[in-house]
């Protein structure tokens, strides 16, 4: 069975105790172990802080764009090897498992493109110089520096490569060296893909470490330059951030995690329109890809009162073509939960749900006769009261399942049948009426990090709610965690500090870069 290990202090560190198995979903059978026992994480920081730091920051952006081009070629020319550890350890098809590792490569190319544009500095100002007196002997001028210290990445399970290489790009192009610790039970991919980093050889020493097992005490031992960048449920994420060495330092601390993201029909689209297919066809694929086991995917699904018994009709016709089981087989189109405690979770949340609702497509339990895997397949409740739908507004069941609830059609109805989620990372809107649109988001935008319009227009184009593009913000306010990655140069900023330079303005400019 293999073995997974650690890479700190650039060496590759085998534990010998303390191990947590790995699954492979569609079989239940153990295929790995990891832990991280006798990693000494302060060796590991100190490692990072005066190795890798330094390296990259004398490196200029465009040097650094050049070293994530490297390993986005390096990761792409493994693909059909990590495809195939992604279905061993996720459960993923060929397309869930693309998702994650096409979106790994991708993500890490769209930053390389982007630190072009940045050139040959190591900071970035921030907007135009200011005259802060009379005359010019006094300026002003913002800039964004490397932080100087480490950035801890702390992963959910669901995407072991993209939310591994998603940080680690903003990281490493803002000129800040990266410990990521990947989910352990399905740590198999983000071992390689750091494994096939390193054969790239362009990773200054010390600029990425991995720690697969338990983290230790290596939270305790932050400082106020570091930053933690943490993707997972909302109950971790309040444990850790209260680490009191990290309220004592005040190291940065982004957290992504649950979300109960909706999608919402706006009144007079119905079948027949494109608008009414793009509704189906994205809620059915974001309830159902990788088993509905993203934070982006569609949990509630509000449509006008006239609309929904056509809406159970047409969803419920769509998700029974889904085909439920393993991956190995080419003819399925959704695999496995991830392990036994996700599925368990996911009967429990089910439960919890029909409290206030109505199973009407699947049944909300382990598919039986499937064999030793963890399937469950798409269920679809409906709660008809939607303002006293009590915990389909804060249970995030980790599965294909959604809840349909109906509305009244005004788009402030609309908006505060979102906002009773707490705070999500996406809302997709399906509509061609601007003056809808507008309303809603007059009314509701500010409860969701980023709102997804499917229209006529977009019909053709549109990949889906709920994919994380590097080009636009991922995050969302309240309880998906009031972080923000990605989005452009935004993604980089939590790995910066922003200060002011003051002084005579042609010394500021020449110090800040402007005049270049
Ligand atoms: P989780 O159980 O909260 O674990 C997340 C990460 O935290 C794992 O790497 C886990 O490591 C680590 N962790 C747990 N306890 C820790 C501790 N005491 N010290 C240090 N690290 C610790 O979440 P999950 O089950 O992996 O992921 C599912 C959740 O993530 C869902 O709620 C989903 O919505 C959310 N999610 C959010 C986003 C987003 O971008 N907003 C994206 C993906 C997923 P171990 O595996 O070793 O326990």
């Amino acid at each position: 069975m293999k073995t997974l290990r650690s890479y700190v202090l650039g060496n590759w560190h085998e534990a010998t105790t303390g191990f947590i198995p790995l699954f492979d979903p569609a079989t239940g059978q153990q295929i790995a172990r990891a832990s991280s026992d006798g990693v000494d994480f302060q060796a590991v920081l100190d490692f990072a802080r005066t190795r890798g730091g330094p390296a990259l920051r004398g490196m200029t952006f465009a040097e650094r764009g050049a070293m994530l081009k490297a390993l986005s070629r390096a990761l792409k020319a493994h693909m059909d090897e990590l495809l195939d550890l992604s279905r061993r350890n996720n459960g993923t098809t060929k397309g869930d498992g693309l998702f994650d590792v096409a979106g790994a490569s991708g993500t890490l190319a769209y930053y390389a493109g982007l630190a072009r544009g940045l050139g040959d500095r190591r900071a970035q100002p921030d907007g135009d110089g200011v005259q802060l007196a009379r005359t010019e002997g006094f300026w002003g001028q913002h800039l964004w520096v490397s932080r100087r210290g480490v950035a801890v990445h702390i992963n959910a399970f669901n995407f072991p490569a993209w939310g591994f290489a998603e940080k680690a790009a903003c990281a490493l192009l803002a000129g800040v060296p990266v410990i990521t610790k990947p989910a352990t039970s399905t740590a198999l991919v983000t071992e390689r893909c750091v494994e096939i980093l390193l054969e790239a050889g362009v990773l200054p020493e010390g600029a990425l470490q991995m720690v697969c097992g338990r983290t230790g005490d290596l939270l305790d031992r932050l400082g106020p330059q570091d930053v933690v960048a943490f993707t997972g449920s909302a109950d971790t994420a309040r444990a850790l951030r209260a680490n009191p060495g990290i309220a004592a330092a005040n190291t940065r601390f982004n957290v992504e995690a649950d979300s109960l993201n909706a999608a919402v029909l706006a009144p007079g689209v119905g079948p027949g329109s494109a608008t009414w297919d793009l509704f189906v066809r994205d809620v059915v694929r974001e309830m159902t890809q990788k088993a509905g086991q993203k934070c982006t995917a569609v949990r509630r699904i509000l449509v006008p009162t006239s609309s929904l018994d056509g809406s159970v009709g047409a969803l419920s016709e769509a998700l029974g073509n889904v085909v439920t089981g393993n991956p190995a087989d080419p003819s399925v189109t959704m695999g496995p939960l991830v392990n036994s405690s996700q599925l368990e979770d996911a009967e429990a949340g089910v439960r919890e749900l029909t409290e206030t609702a109505s199973v009407v497509h699947g049944t909300g339990e382990r598919i039986v006769g499937a064999g030793d895997g963890y399937y469950f397949g798409p269920t679809l409740l409906r709660a008809d009261d939607p303002h006293n739908a009590g915990r389909v507004h804060d249970r995030e069941v980790f599965g294909p399942v959604a809840t349909l609830l109906p509305y009244d059609g005004d788009a402030a109805d609309a908006a505060d049948l979102v906002a009773l989620g707490g705070g999500t990372l996406v809302t997709s809107l399906y509509g061609d009426d601007p003056d809808w649109l507008e309303a809603f988001l007059t009314q509701g935008a500010e409860a969701t990090g980023r709102i997804y319009i499917g229209s006529e227009g977009s019909a053709g184009d549109a990949p889906g709610s709920g994919v994380a593009l590097p080009q636009s913000l991922h995050g969302g306010p309240g309880r998906a965690g009031g972080g923000e990655e990605l989005g452009g140069l935004v993604g980089l900023r939590l790995y910066q500090q922003r200060i002011a330079v003051q002084g005579e303005r042609s010394l500021v400019e020449r110090l800040t870069g402007v005049s270049d």
